[in-house]
């Protein structure tokens, strides 16, 4: 299938592109640069340089691609920087994705698979989290998400799109052969900063509380691998072909790790220790957030292939090994 891959010089886009290859399908990406990286591009693979949202610019490459399905991952995704700057969240993630079906549906391209969040539920009801929690999102960048799936049943429900929404728990991991991996700027996220801390280019981790009520104290989280992420968005495709069709699947391991655990995973793979400062809780942290994926698991035969905290760490590691500063552009 030819697949328009937004957002595909991207953290989770860049590793899907790889996937849609090594599936037989044909991607394509559009991306704007910026928070992609030219580095995290396939040279084979066509690449459109500008922004979602500019309709004229996205509706010309759907046509003269021939493009039969849309992946989206190019959102905004620093939660605090959400709450800070919540017209940036709303214009890129609901704004500028409104956009891009309106040219859809206008150039007749009727499949959709949108990368949603776990961010959608806010402080889940119950663990582990099934698809059908209750979503209230405790900041803006959950709720831009929750509102792109909203969007999204209507427009299946009135014009026949046939969609897929991913909740995603937390993200991880690079490609086996350490050519592409996680590149943020600025990086927020656990596992590359604690790797940086591993290596001296932080001086040290500082753990966002410590007196949570969890065995450890600090928080647990379900980190699940990219590459495990992007077979789940190809696996879907045969639920696309008839139209109006809307699936919703969580997508994580099942299996949570507190922050302590990942750092000493990456004390195991790296062989180096990592200097700890016990900070307070950063605002707006649910304490514990692990997924139940058994209806991925089920209904398109999902297994996740990184199924511990070293195998995933692992992978980081190895793309920091090979590329210590990133994708140095
Ligand atoms: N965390 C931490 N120190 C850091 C960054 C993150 O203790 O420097 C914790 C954070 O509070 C959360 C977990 O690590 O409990 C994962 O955070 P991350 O930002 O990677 O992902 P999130 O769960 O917020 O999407």
């Amino acid at each position: 299938m030819k697949v328009l891959v937004v957002g595909g010089a991207g953290y989770i886009g860049s590793h899907c592109v790889r996937q849609l290859i090594a599936a037989g399908h044909e991607p394509v990406v559009l991306d704007n640069l910026v928070y992609g990286h030219k580095g995290a591009l396939t040279p084979e693979v066509p690449f459109y340089e500008g922004d979602l949202g500019d309709k004229e610019f996205v509706g010309k490459v759907l046509k003269d691609e021939g493009i039969e399905l849309v992946m989206h991952f190019a959102a905004y995704c620093f939660v605090g920087e959400s709450v800070t700057e919540p017209f940036k969240y709303y214009e890129n993630n609901v704004v500028a994705t409104l956009r891009l079906l309106e040219v859809m549906h206008e150039v007749g391209v009727k499949k959709f698979v949108f990368s949603s969040t776990c961010a959608t539920y806010g402080v889940p009801e119950r663990l582990p989290m099934t698809e059908d929690l209750a979503q209230a999102p405790i900041n803006p960048y959950g709720q831009t998400k929750l509102d792109v799936e909203n969007i999204l049943k209507a427009l299946s429900h009135a014009y026949g799109l046939s969609f897929a929404a991913f909740r995603y728990f937390n993200a991880a991991g690079a490609s086996v052969d350490g050519s592409i991996g996680e590149d943020h700027q600025p990086e927020t996220h656990l596992i590359p900063l604690v790797i940086d801390a591993a290596v001296g280019k932080r001086e040290n981790i500082k753990i966002f509380g410590t007196d949570y009520d969890t065995p450890d104290g600090t928080c647990l989280r379900d980190y699940v691998h990219v590459d495990d992420l992007s077979r789940a968005h190809i696996a879907v495709f045969d639920k696309l072909s008839e139209p109006g069709q809307a699936f919703f699947y969580n997508l994580g391991t099942g299996t949570p790790n507190s922050v302590r655990e990942v750092i000493s995973a990456v004390e195991r793979v790296t062989g180096k220790k990592v200097p700890v400062i016990e900070d307070v809780r950063r605002p707006g942290d649910p304490p514990a957030l692990f997924a139940d994926s058994t209806k991925a698991q089920t209904e398109l035969g999902w297994k996740v292939e990184f199924d511990s905290i070293d195998k995933i760490v692992e992978t980081a590691w190895n793309w920091h090994s090979k590329n210590p500063n990133g994708y140095n552009d």
